[in-house]
């Protein structure tokens, strides 16, 4: 789909891993397709995960009692937030679809991508009241969650030990994206790749081309509680 323009937050400090490879499949499939495709490489940006005061460059509203979300609300507003968190936004406000590429750490995703998220996607931005969820303020834009666990795919079933990773996903796709107004495709998911053969490896890597290249005719999932929770 030439034209598209695709962004790519990566969360993995070693450029080999597993994660690394997802990540350049990613940008060779879908820069063969004419899409224009930005990367924002988390760990060799160093990225500030922290939410703080440095956030805001011109005056604060309430300096005597910070509060994170009123401050960066109204530095957008008047345009005095920091410049790292300036250009994330203005790639996100570019994008057809965003791809989040992490390993599981703790059920969810590393503290860096965290960040992310809670220093770009502020209210007045992303979302506002009472602008979220269907109304969020990045509807129209699709997220889409690419990533590896240390468990295997038994694990994260509904008998297994982890549970469904269904339930893992909720607070990420329905609690993060889609209450910004994202649109959410089927996560990639690739299990355990430490512990498969190198051919089941290869695999993987294949099916993640195989399905980038049809990726803009999927639908999006449901994100309503049934869907999870059935
Ligand atoms: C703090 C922390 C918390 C964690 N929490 C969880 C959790 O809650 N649940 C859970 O399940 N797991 C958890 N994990 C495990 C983590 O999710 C996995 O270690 C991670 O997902 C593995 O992905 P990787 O990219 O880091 O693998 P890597 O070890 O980098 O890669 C796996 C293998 O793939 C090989 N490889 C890379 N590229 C290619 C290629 N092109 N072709 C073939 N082979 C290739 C590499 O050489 C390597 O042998 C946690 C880990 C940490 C550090």
């Amino acid at each position: 789909m030439a034209g598209k323009k695709v962004l790519i937050i990566y969360a993995h400090q070693e450029p080999k891993s597993m994660n690394g490879s997802l990540k350049n499949t990613a940008v060779d499939i879908l820069s063969k397709q004419g899409c224009s495709v930005t990367v924002s490489d988390l760990y060799a940006m160093q990225f500030k995960a922290t939410t703080t005061r440095n956030d805001i460059t011109g005056n604060l509203c309430n300096p005597q009692h910070f509060n994170y979300g009123v401050e960066t609300r109204e530095a957008f507003r008047h345009g005095s937030l920091c410049k790292d968190v300036v250009e994330e936004q203005k790639k996100v406000q570019e994008a057809d679809l965003v791809i989040f590429q992490f390993p599981l750490y703790w059920f969810s995703m590393p503290a860096i991508m965290k960040g992310w998220l809670d220093r770009v996607l502020i209210q007045g931005f992303a979302h506002d009241f009472p602008q979220c969820y269907e109304a969020g303020l990045l509807k129209g834009k699709l997220a889409l969650l690419s990533f590896t666990t240390g468990g295997t795919e038994e694990m994260f079933s509904k008998e297994g030990d982890s549970g469904d990773v269904k339930y893992l996903l909720w607070p990420i796709q329905h609690g993060m994206m889609h209450f910004c107004g994202f649109k959410i495709l089927s996560p990639q998911i690739n299990f355990a790749p430490e512990y498969v053969t190198e051919s089941r490896r290869k695999e993987m890597l294949t099916s993640w081309a195989q399905r980038l290249e049809s990726i803009w005719n999927e639908k999006p999932i449901t994100c309503t509680p049934p869907w999870y929770f059935q």
